[in-house]
């Protein structure tokens, strides 16, 4: 009999692992376990009025280096080209990027040229950071807070106002918590590698394997900053799904998994809530915290390792506006926490995909809140209303965009433990994980945001891993 391999989870992580098992040349029995009616995870879009698309969590993604050329070559196996709407280097949404400092949107430099420039907030031009960065000796720890990493190499404006907005756009975390050797790996190793960040990404690059295919040559001949699918990102999760269906995985919607015990013969058997399965291997693509609630206890080293990993809230707040403007064109601004403790910053949807603004096209943004302001908030336990989160990202849409007239149309929505917090001594937690499945020989493979990644192309590949590990087959990297 065929082995079977249950894969818990259909957020993009487990559906990426499904479809790398199902294409194997010989296939196991694929279960695919989710505990919602809907499939994709985070990744969710809407139809407003008029056809305008509205994101719910992704919105872009981005095509850069060898995970991004993947996720483009899957799109093309899903025959999804026609579908994906780009962002062209030349875009005013690739090239213009703003901070929120001071009451005021500044454009962040772009080009050599703008480094040697006054770039308002920041006192000096950039490229003092840069001459810092480039003689400041390696560092000795093994790992750093992203904050104190980018203070001792870059200097402590760019680590206050840069670093803590990216931590804040990215994961929607806190830079001071962060670690930088799992949020920014590519940063850590070039410091360890080449003692300078900045030289060990011009001379680290263009070292990843090419791959190649019509839409991966169109992105770089391009220069594509980022993409969308013309109806939402979850075109790709549906697409993974129908695709699963047509190859025989076994898709069971509406079925959390509610425990996983070890059978005598060494195979789990996993509870749902009105039966159970026994598989020869599990790939769980389910937050790390979840998992850890349903190991069993001979696994109980490895869920204290899961548990110690934190996920943060997120408000998405959409906004349609008829008739109005922004008052700059690019992809968006972030804001640092010492600006807004609640408002992580504002995507100008609009400018990068103006084709998902519906008929009569209207101004589309996302306010994004989180941080210190949503988190005592939470704690709280009380007044985190739809009416609270509409009024605060109107708010920031009025001083920030000065869009004062109200939206024509609003969607709120609070997206619980939503991005997962690499925090210092992450890759203590994932060791401890890794030594423990491997000195138990468990047949269990962990794939998903929780671990090494949070983008659409990290989770992607995360599931495409998992299944090379259980197929016997090393994914090339
Ligand atoms: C607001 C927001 C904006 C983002 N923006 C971007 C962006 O622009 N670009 C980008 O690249 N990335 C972005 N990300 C990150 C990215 O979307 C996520 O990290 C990614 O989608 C996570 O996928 P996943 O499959 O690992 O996890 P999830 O999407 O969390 O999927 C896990 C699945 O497991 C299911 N599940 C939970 N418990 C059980 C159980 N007991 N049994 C069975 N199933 C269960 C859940 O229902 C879910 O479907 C964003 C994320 C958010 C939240």
């Amino acid at each position: 009999m065929g082995r079977t391999v249950v894969v818990l989870g259909g957020g993009i992580s487990g559906l990426a692992a499904s479809y790398h098992l199902s294409r194997a040349p010989c296939p196991p029995k694929v279960v695919l376990v989710e505990a919602s009616e809907r499939l994709g995870g985070w990744i969710r879009s809407v139809r407003g009025p008029g056809g305008a698309v509205f994101e719910l969590g992704p919105r872009g993604i981005r095509p850069a280096g060898a995970l991004g050329a993947r996720t483009l070559l899957l799109v093309s196996e899903l025959g999804l080209d026609s579908e994906v709407l780009p962002v062209r280097g030349d875009h005013p949404a690739a090239k213009n990027r703003f901070l929120y400092v001071g009451g005021a949107l500044h454009a962040l430099p772009s080009g050599l040229r703008g480094l040697f420039r006054p770039s308002p907030p920041f006192s000096k031009p950039l490229f003092w950071a840069g001459l810092r960065e480039l003689t400041a000796p390696r560092g000795k720890d093994p790992d750093e807070t992203v904050h104190s990493f980018a203070q001792r190499r870059l200097g402590p404006e760019v680590a206050s106002l840069a670093m803590d907005s990216l931590c804040r756009g990215v994961f929607a975390g806190n830079s001071r918590e962060l670690s930088v050797r799992s949020c920014f790996p590519s940063l850590f190793q070039a410091e360890q590698t080449h003692r300078s960040v900045l030289l060990g990404l011009l001379l680290g690059a263009g070292q990843s394997p090419r791959l190649d295919s019509a839409l991966i040559c169109q992105a770089r001949a391009e220069r594509w900053s980022q993409w969308s699918l013309r109806g939402g990102l979850e075109t790709l999760p549906q697409a993974l799904t129908s695709h699963l269906t047509s190859r025989g995985v076994h898709i069971l919607r509406g079925q959390p998994a509610c425990g996983l015990s070890l059978q005598a013969d060494g195979r789990w058997r996993v509870s749902l809530g009105d039966g159970s399965l026994d598989a020869d291997h599990v790939i769980s693509a389910l937050p790390a915290s979840v998992l850890s609630t349903l190991l069993p206890a001979e696994a109980a080293p490895l869920a204290r390792a899961l548990r110690a990993i934190p996920a943060v809230s997120v408000a998405v707040v959409n906004l349609q506006y008829r008739g109005a403007r922004l008052p700059v064109q690019g992809f968006g601004h972030l804001v640092p926490s010492s600006e807004d403790p609640g408002v992580l910053g504002i995507v100008y949807d609009s400018v990068a995909f103006p084709e998902q603004d519906g008929s009569p096209p209207g101004l589309r943004v996302t306010v994004m809140l989180g941080g210190s302001w949503l988190q005592t908030l939470e704690a709280r336990g009380a007044g985190l209303s739809q009416e609270l989160l509409q009024q605060q990202a109107q708010e920031a849409a009025a001083t920030q965009l000065g869009l004062k007239e109200p939206p024509s149309h609003c969607l709120v929505h609070l997206h619980k433990n939503c991005i997962p917090q690499y925090t210092l001594g992450h890759w203590q937690k994932l060791e401890a994980a890794t030594q423990f499945l491997a000195s138990q020989r468990l047949p269990l493979t962990l794939a998903g945001a929780s671990y090494e990644g949070v983008a659409v192309n990290d989770c992607i590949e995360s599931g495409r891993q998992a299944a090379a590990r259980v197929l016997g087959s090393e994914p090339d990297s």
